[in-house]
């Protein structure tokens, strides 16, 4: 096969725009992963709003900021 500087240069735009598209995806679920699992691990205070980090498996977390109790899965609820 004969390239052309041309073919040449295209193929390095299309290598270049493929890894961008390739590194954005990359970005894109990271950032989805980290999300979640910030999400898993904090908690918003249902009395001031204060957002914590509280320990895995914990059914009732004291809030730092007001020592409110907040129960797991009980903020929708409570509205
Ligand atoms: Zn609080």
């Amino acid at each position: 096969m004969i390239f052309t500087y041309s073919q040449f240069l295209l193929a390095i735009v299309i290598l270049a725009f493929f890894w961008m598209i390739l590194d954005w995806f990359f970005e894109v679920l990271r950032e989805r992963g980290e999300a979640r699992r910030v999400r898993k691990v904090s908690r918003e205070c249902h009395l001031c709003g204060k957002i914590y980090r509280e320990k895995k498996q914990v059914k009732l977390s004291r809030c730092p900021e007001c020592e409110g109790e907040n129960i797991r899965g009980g903020n929708r609820r409570l509205g």
